[in-house]
């Protein structure tokens, strides 16, 4: 039985999917704070999904979500980086201390297996990039970041005192359908708004590496499958980036609407804890035998496509 914390998610439902997909059963701890019950629809009635609305901050409830549980898949956080800027307590409750949930429950209860969705803003503003997994020191700029640095730090010292098992998954920007924040999402919903003009944070010339969520979640399995150390601790990306003036243009593109005026707000980055530039060497993914479906821009025009669909223009 595999718990998924935050399978009611964008990435976390993709997960689901791909977990019931090869026989295997899951429990869904989520309390639909950004998660959807319509991600999920399709396993109404199913004997292989269960789903559990509850939160993570009430230790009770998620011990009692561990029984019968080989592996906690621990997707569950607030998606929101921008948020940092104006509330400093989310990103540590939803993250470090509901991942400190997670690992004492798991403890108490025997289960010995995390697989945990940290992310490249762990590095902060790397002057080395691509930036490979023993990049340091690590100094995030954000509360995300610092949340998810955190929570990694639980987790290893979980294994190094209880004996648990951690992947470490620092994912690179995930765009796909159902996706519910990013920037694809906000270019789409503005022009949605003003079908004239298109406002970009930011100079445009922010770089960000876009794996699709079929690939991220496909690495993470391959990883659970193929990596068999204490600590097992990957960059999940591809090996190429795209700006954001691209990302307006592709977006565009997609919405066949014409002469859409694209306009920049100035400035190297798009918010206060915004990383400019990031770019993660996945050289050691590759090396276990990961093959990619696509590069970033694949990612990003297949996502345009599925969110416009989805959300109307
Ligand atoms: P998401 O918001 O779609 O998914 C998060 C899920 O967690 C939602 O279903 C939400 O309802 C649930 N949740 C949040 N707080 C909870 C709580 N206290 N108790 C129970 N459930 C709770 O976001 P996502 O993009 O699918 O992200 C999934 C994970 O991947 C997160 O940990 C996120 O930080 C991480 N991540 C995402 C990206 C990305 O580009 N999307 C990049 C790096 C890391």
């Amino acid at each position: 039985m595999h718990l998924v914390t935050g399978g009611a998610g964008f990435i976390g439902s993709h997960l689901v999917d791909s977990l019931v997909g090869i026989g295997e059963k899951v429990r869904i701890l989520d309390n639909f704070s950004s998660g959807k019950a319509e991600f999920l629809s399709h396993h109404q009635g199913s004997d292989s999904v269960e789903i559990i609305r509850a939160d993570l901050l009430d230790r009770e409830a998620v011990e009692s979500t561990m029984e019968g549980v080989t592996t906690v898949h621990h997707m569950a956080a607030n998606p929101d980086i921008r948020l940092g800027t104006e509330v400093t307590d989310t990103d540590l409750n939803q993250g470090t201390v509901a991942t400190y949930n997670v690992l004492e429950a798991m403890r108490i209860s025997g289960v010995r297996r995390i697989s945990f969705a940290s992310s490249s803003v762990v590095y902060g503003e790397a002057n080395l990039m691509p930036t490979p997994e023993d990049y340091g020191p690590l100094l995030p700029i954000s509360l995300y970041g610092a949340s998810k640095l955190a929570s990694e730090a639980l987790i290893t010292a979980w294994a190094g005192t209880f004996g648990a098992q951690g992947y470490i998954h620092r994912f690179a920007n995930i765009v796909g359908p159902r996706g519910t924040h990013g920037v694809i999402f906000d270019f789409i919903h503005k022009l949605k708004r003003d079908p004239t003009r298109l406002e970009v944070l930011g100079d445009g010339r922010q770089e960000k590496s876009y794996l699709s969520a079929r690939d991220c979640v496909r690495s993470m399995m391959h990883l659970i499958e193929n990596s068999h150390e204490e600590i097992n601790l990957h960059n999940l990306g591809t090996g190429d980036t795209c700006s954001v003036s691209r990302i307006a243009e592709i977006v565009v593109e997609e919405s066949g609407l014409q002469g859409v005026s694209i306009e920049f707000t100035g400035g190297e980055r798009g918010w206060a804890g915004d990383v400019p530039k990031s770019y993660l060497d996945v050289s050691k993914l590759l090396s276990t035998g990961f093959v990619p479906e696509g590069g970033s821009e694949d990612a990003i025009r297949a996502t345009a496509k599925a969110l416009i669909s989805e959300i109307g223009l």
